[in-house]
C-alpha cells in the first residue's frame, strides 16, 4: 500500500507545490510521512465531524483542500485540549490519521477547483482569466441566457445553494469563475471582457462597485463554488492506487444556513 509520502508527491504532481500563493500552507501538515494508507477520506475541510468520520471510517489519512493549519486563519501557537483546534489535532495525531492539504496550488492547478467549477457550470472554451494569479477560468455558455436563468442553474448545478448577484444589467454569455473569495479579481474579469463573475464571499460595496463597471457579480458560496473540486480527487486518486479505498466525506456540510421569509 502507498505511504502517505507518496501520496503527497502524486497530488504534488497533480497541484504542483510551486502553484501555491506564497503565504499558503500546502501539503503533509500532520501525522506521519510514511503512514501506510489503505482508506482515503477526501473533503474540503478537516472539521471535527471530518476527523470523527475519517477515524471511524478507519482512514489513516484525510486529503483536504483548505489547510488545516497556520493558513491566513488558524495560527498555531499552541496544541492544548482546552481550544477547539487542539482538540481536533490530538484527535487525529492519537488516532493515527495524517492530513495533506492542496490549497491555492489545487486552485490553479489544470482540473483543479476552477476547472471542476467552471465545467459544473457548463462553460466552454475554458481558459484561464488573464491577470488573476492563475486562479480563476473564463469561457462562454452554450447560449445565451438572462441573468436570473443563469443564477437559478447555478445554484442547481453547485447543489441548490442561494445565490446572491448584482445585476449590470447584462445577459450571460462570458462568464469567468473563481471559487472561493476571488472578488478582487472582479477587475481582471471586466478587462477580459466578461459580461459576468461568478465567486464566493463577495461584500456589499463590491457587489455595487461591479453592478456601476458593467459586470454582473455573483455569490454563489465559498462551499457550493469549492466542493465540486472533491469529487474529482477521490477519482484521480481511486485511479492512481487502485488498491486505496477513497471516498468523499458524507458528513461534510456548509456550515451557512440560509432561511427565507415566507411569501
Ligand atoms: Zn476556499
Amino acid at each position: 500500500m502507498p505511504t502517505v509520502r507518496e501520496i503527497e508527491a502524486y497530488l504534488y504532481e497533480l497541484a504542483p507545490k510551486a502553484l501555491a500563493m506564497d503565504w499558503d500552507n500546502v501539503g503533509q501538515l500532520l501525522g506521519d510521512p510514511e503512514q501506510e494508507v489503505k482508506r482515503v477520506l477526501v473533503a474540503l475541510d478537516i472539521t471535527e465531524a471530518v476527523a470523527d468520520e475519517a477515524l471511524e471510517g478507519g482512514c489513516e489519512l484525510i486529503v483536504a483542500h483548505h489547510p488545516v493549519m497556520n493558513c491566513r486563519w488558524h495560527p498555531v501557537q499552541s496544541v492544548r485540549r482546552d481550544t477547539p483546534q487542539g482538540r481536533l489535532f490530538m484527535k487525529l495525531l492519537c488516532g493515527g490519521a495524517a492530513c495533506i492539504c492542496m490549497h491555492t496550488n489545487l486552485d490553479a492547478a489544470t482540473g483543479g477547483v476552477n476547472d471542476c467549477l467552471a465545467q459544473a457550470l457548463g462553460l466552454r472554451e475554458t481558459e484561464l482569466l488573464p491577470d488573476s494569479d492563475g486562479v480563476c477560468r473564463m469561457g462562454t455558455l452554450p447560449e445565451v441566457m438572462s441573468l436570473r436563468d443563469f443564477a437559478r442553474m447555478a445554484s442547481k448545478a453547485l447543489g441548490g445553494h442561494t445565490v446572491r448577484y448584482a445585476d449590470a444589467g447584462k445577459r450571460v454569455y462570458r462568464v469567468a469563475v473563481g471559487g472561493g473569495a476571488c472578488g478582487e479579481y472582479a477587475d481582471a474579469a471586466i478587462k477580459a471582457g466578461c459580461d459576468t463573475f461568478l465567486t464566493a464571499d463577495i461584500k456589499y460595496h463590491a457587489f455595487l462597485d461591479a453592478a456601476a463597471a458593467g459586470l454582473n457579480l455573483l455569490d454563489a458560496g465559498h462551499f457550493p463554488t469549492e466542493d465540486p473540486v472533491c469529487e474529482t480527487l477521490v477519482t484521480r486518486l481511486r485511479e492512481a492506487f487502485p488498491d486505496l479505498r477513497v471516498w468523499k466525506s458524507a458528513r461534510h456540510r456548509d456550515v451557512i444556513r440560509y432561511e427565507l421569509a415566507e411569501r
